[in-house]
């Protein structure tokens, strides 16, 4: 099924450069992440998440590999961010993120395309990051007119995208209970507290008595 857009929302020079401050560096991943997540938020028809309810990304990248940048460029546009728990990783070493939208359960997830990837992957600015060079000590001549291709190109040649009805969704409440650990004296969310003899411990201070063997 053919998707379309009511708006398509473009990446502003503002927004770029405000995520590429967050991320700490100019790389074509990011506007890739910034692409795909306005796509996303544009075919669910939703706006950037205010809080932990409203939206939720699962993006599907790997761990110590080539642009997982991407994922940065998802956080900024998308408000799903590691402070809100609304984003998780569910790492497939793929450059993919699934939006959802908890309140009608709809979802879409936007890959980006192979060919897309492997033309990106051919270019100066990857040549010389597989030499070790760090994105910041790139010329911005190499990596400035591929960030600008990525803001610009038409996303039906970048993108695939995939739209789900009735995505499943686990409605968690936020958790307001905490209790002090009494070895270590700290807060800990009441979740995550043990509770022994009728006190309450912390993980580590549970788990340093078991070792002492103090049970
Ligand atoms: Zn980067
Ligand atoms: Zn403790």
């Amino acid at each position: 099924m053919a998707v379309q857009l009511q708006h398509e929302t473009h990446v502003s020079e503002e927004e770029l450069k405000a995520a590429q401050y967050f991320h700490g560096h100019k790389c074509p991943a990011v506007p890739q992440g910034l692409r795909a997540a306005h796509l996303a938020m544009d075919i669910l028809g939703v706006n950037r998440a205010r809080s932990g309810g409203e939206l939720k990304a699962i993006v599907e990248l790997g761990e110590h590999h080539f642009s997982g940048c991407f994922a940065d460029g998802i956080q900024f546009a998308t408000g799903c961010t590691f402070g809100k728990g609304n984003i998780v990783k569910n790492p497939l070493g793929k450059f993919a993120v699934t939006l959802v939208d908890p309140r009608t359960r709809r979802a879409v997830r936007v890959a980006v395309k192979y060919d897309r990837m492997m033309m990106c992957l051919d270019m100066p600015f990857f040549e010389q990051r597989k030499k070790g060079i760090p994105p910041y000590e790139i010329d911005p001549k190499d990596v400035d007119p591929l960030i600008q291709d990525v803001i610009s190109h038409d996303w039906h040649d970048m993108f695939d995208v995939t739209t789900f009805e009735n995505y499943p969704v686990q409605k968690a409440s936020e958790s307001f209970d905490a209790v002090q650990c009494v070895d270590c004296k700290e807060m800990v969310v009441s979740n995550y507290a043990v509770a022994l003899n009728g006190e309450f411990l912390c993980k580590t201070c549970f788990s340093t008595r078991v070792h002492r063997k103090e049970l």
